[in-house]
């Protein structure tokens, strides 16, 4: 094959992509907002089964995906999919990760790649600089938050290890001083997993009782701290998965400090609320912490899989991290992305977050972030006054928890027409949201966070949830 062969196979399947791509996102904004297709349907039509001999046709592959594409996606890239925290993507994101793709760089080292690692520089600062972080921490681009508090916990466990005495790189956690670990009730479930593979356990794991928002309690975070011996970490959340809750970090942080202990945040989408001056509040104090971690694939609305973990000990991060190699080379002055990362060779996921950045600029973000929360306030504000319908957290955030209570006001019943609620607005289509089991209750959650997302589509949503009740009762 010569190179302009090569070039032509490369111009027509991806003028075919970019065709499908962008009617699809036209065909999303206004498509039945969850999936009405099976998943024998899709196998259906991807075949062809078993494994084909021969090789396909390019543009009949992505054509045959693309339409499978069109029933078995959930419209999250739709302006009413409210569903689990799930960012939309912008079209600036979507088009610097084609290039990415384009460019197919192994983003590890400066020297295989330039551009990712003085890109994931440039976007790296920004990110610091947008979420009011100190610009001496180091940062990483991992997949998400789950890797991101993974990271977090790794340089955790090495840091208060080495201040106990002991090198855990080199030795392991066989016979080394027992982490105390300090968690909330309500910590995201991705803490536990990550606990899991530091290898310091979920369940020998002290669990600090929350309020009645979800937040956790710092008097009992104290009493808990007094008691624990040893090197400890302990883990918050700002952003609490069905509420939006923050914990108070301003109260949490100089007792965790002051016992030398170990400060993870844990702000999959709730860090953002840094970026704006009005909710900053929210999160005062996150600067005193030792690591946070965050995702770009939610709230910045970069496509997956984009998570960031911050720490406020860039020694640590690396030394935590890097195994010399031989045949590695280093660039004096320049950052090797995967020295703060788990990751080997990976793509070069810091340049859609950088497009993404400059293309709001700091105005955007802030405007992005206020927008999705006064939407979610306008959502609760319509659904609030139909007598059949219970707002249950403070809508501080971008959180909606809803719970639908039937006529005859029996409260056993109250599960059972919340979840019959949520089925029938999943089958509607107008928007989608899911359930959740919070304090003991079924509630609805409703989450905002897309870009794309107008007044208007939170009417409508409103309105087609609330005829959904009426319909029900
Ligand atoms: C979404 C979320 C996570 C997990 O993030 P992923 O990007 O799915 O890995 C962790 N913590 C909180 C609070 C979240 O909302």
């Amino acid at each position: 094959m010569d190179l302009a062969d090569a070039s032509d196979k490369h111009s027509s399947v991806l003028a075919r992509a970019a065709l499908q791509a962008t009617n699809y996102l036209r065909v999303i904004q206004e498509r039945h907002a969850g999936v009405r297709i099976s998943g024998d349907g899709l196998r259906q039509m991807l075949g062809p089964r078993p494994f084909p001999e021969n090789g396909e046709n390019p543009e009949r592959i992505v054509d045959e995906l693309a339409g499978a594409g069109l029933l078995g996606t959930s419209a999250s890239q739709g302006p009413r999919y409210f569903g689990f925290v799930t960012g939309g993507s912008l079209p600036v994101a979507t088009a610097a990760d084609w290039l990415v793709s384009a460019w197919d760089q192994n983003a590890q080292t400066y020297v295989m790649s330039p551009i990712a690692s003085v890109v994931e520089d440039i976007a790296a600062g920004w990110l610091k600089d947008v979420l009011q972080l100190p610009t001496a921490w180091s940062v990483g681009f991992v997949t998400g938050a789950q890797m991101a508090n993974f990271t977090s916990l790794i340089v955790a466990r090495h840091h208060v290890l080495r201040n106990a005495g002991w090198d855990v790189e080199r030795d392991g956690l066989f016979g080394a001083p027992p982490i105390g670990v300090l968690v909330s009730e309500e910590s995201h479930r991705t803490i536990f997993t990550a606990l899991r593979m530091v290898g310091l356990g979920d369940g020998r794991v002290g669990r600090i009782e929350t309020d009645g928002q979800g937040r956790m309690r710092p008097d009992r975070l104290a009493q808990a701290l007094e008691k624990a011996t040893g090197p400890c970490i302990v883990c918050t959340q700002v952003g609490n998965v069905n509420t939006g809750a923050a914990d108070p970090l301003s109260e949490i942080a100089p007792v965790v400090r002051s016992r030398g202990a170990w400060l993870h945040v844990d702000g999959a989408f709730g860090m953002w609320a840094a970026a704006s001056a009005s909710l900053r509040h929210l999160v005062a104090g996150v600067e005193q912490a030792d690591s946070v971690a965050t995702d770009a694939h939610k709230w910045l609305n970069v496509p997956y899989d984009s998570g960031i973990v911050f720490t406020a000990h860039p020694e640590s991060h690396q030394r935590a991290l890097v195994v010399p190699a031989h045949y590695i080379q280093a660039t004096e002055g320049e950052r090797d992305p995967r020295t703060f990362t788990p990751d080997e060779s990976r793509r070069a996921r810091g340049i859609a977050v950088y497009a993404a950045l400059r293309a709001l600029g700091r105005r955007g973000v802030e405007e992005l972030v206020e927008r999705c929360c006064s939407h979610a306030r306008r959502m609760a504000d319509a659904l609030r006054p139909h007598p059949q319908v219970r707002i249950l957290n403070d809508v501080a955030l971008n959180q909606v928890l809803v719970q639908f209570v039937p006529l005859n006001d029996d409260a056993r019943d109250e599960a059972a027409f919340t979840e019959a609620v949520v089925a029938g607005i999943q089958a509607d289509g107008t928007c989608w949201l899911g359930a959740t089991l919070w304090h003991a209750r079924r509630a609805a959650r409703i989450s905002i966070c897309n870009w794309s997302t107008t007044e208007r589509d939170i009417d409508r949503s409103a309105a087609a949830i609330l005829s959904v009740v009426d319909r029900l009762s």
